[in-house]
């Protein structure tokens, strides 16, 4: 069934659930209607703030959500949540199941809950997300919980495409070594501790300021803080909050707000491009099939083939 698009925008602008629901369905699938819909949605942009949480499975990254959700429902704040599984290419029904718990949010018009997979769309999550984001920010959500399933490239890239970005931990993971060793020590702007009701919360908490003080942030003029959570009873989830909250006070007083989100928006558009060349690249191989031949007969080296294919998508895309 062919979307109209137009329409499709009409109903993302006035919140109309339904119609953010099919706009990143839409993503998901790499759907055609992507650049008409992102042309008239991307003027709308910019207003919604994007927090990503990740970490291992198990941690608590739902359950910590879920307090989030509470937490900001009663400053009146709309929100959304994008759970995101970057490695599975199906909706994960696992993940939907998960989400069965946050029901107590349900049929609150203010909250958003959405899994996300990647099923067609050839950039991969790392283009999908930031899209779906958008969208959800042009539907005039405040904030939006971008919640990754573990720890892996993929993830990481995820969780870092958002204003703020959480790192949770718990007592037991194996702490400060996993942090460093999954390269998530780089894109914390925040570190949970959740599970403080556990044993060795104390403990972990320490390691990671010690490895803060030592290692590289990624922000010179921010210094991680180490905020302790129980997602089980709701403690330290408004200290938290408050750090989400000094975080994104920082950034605009820094004006470090505008400046990361200009650079990840160039590197969307750099990914975007190398894809588009790689796909006319590929299309002109498949149209020349005699190519091979003539490498493999010496009459043309690879650097000439290879200038002589760009050349070729160059004039043929004018
Ligand atoms: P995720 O995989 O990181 O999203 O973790 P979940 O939110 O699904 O939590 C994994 C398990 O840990 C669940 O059984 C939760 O009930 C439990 N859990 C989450 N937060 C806490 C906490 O603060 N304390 C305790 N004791 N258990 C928790």
């Amino acid at each position: 069934m062919a979307t109209d698009v137009d329409d499709l925008v009409e109903r993302v602008l006035s919140g109309d659930r339904r119609g953010i629901a099919r706009a990143i369905s839409l993503v998901e699938d790499g759907a055609p209607e992507l650049e008409a819909l992102s042309a008239g949605l991307y003027a709308h942009t910019g207003n919604a703030r994007t927090v990503g949480l990740t970490g291992s499975p198990g941690v608590g990254k739902s359950s910590l959500t879920e307090q989030l959700v509470r937490t900001v429902r009663g400053r009146d704040t709309t929100v959304a949540v994008l759970a995101i599984d970057p490695t599975s290419p199906f909706t994960g029904g696992a993940l939907l199941g998960d989400r069965l718990r946050m029901q107590t949010h349900a049929t609150d018009p203010g909250v958003f809950i959405r899994s996300m997979a990647t099923r067609g769309h050839l950039g991969g999550m790392a283009l999908a997300a930031p899209e779906a984001i958008r969208i959800l920010d042009a539907a005039g959500t405040d904030l939006v919980l971008v919640e990754t399933v573990g720890v892996g490239q993929a993830e990481v890239e995820v969780a870092g495409a958002t204003d703020t970005t959480l790192v949770v931990v718990s007592p037991g993971w194996g702490d400060a070594v996993q942090v460093a060793k999954a390269g998530i020590l780089e894109i914390a702007d925040v570190f949970v501790v959740n599970k403080a009701d556990r044993e060795g919360a104390g403990e972990a908490a320490r390691e990671l300021e010690l490895m803060v003080k030592m290692g590289a942030a990624r922000d010179v003029d921010w210094t991680p803080p180490v905020v302790r959570t129980s997602a089980a009873t709701g403690e330290g989830v408004d200290d938290l909050w408050s750090a989400i909250e000094a975080h994104a006070r920082h950034l605009e007083e820094t004006g470090a707000l505008e400046r990361n989100r200009r650079a990840r928006l160039l590197a969307e558009v750099e990914t975007l491009a190398s894809q588009r060349v790689r796909e006319r690249v590929h299309a002109a191989i498949e149209a020349d099939p005699d190519l091979a031949e003539r490498i493999a007969r010496r009459e043309v080296d690879p650097y000439r083939a290879a200038a002589l294919l760009l050349e070729g998508t160059e004039a043929r895309n004018g």
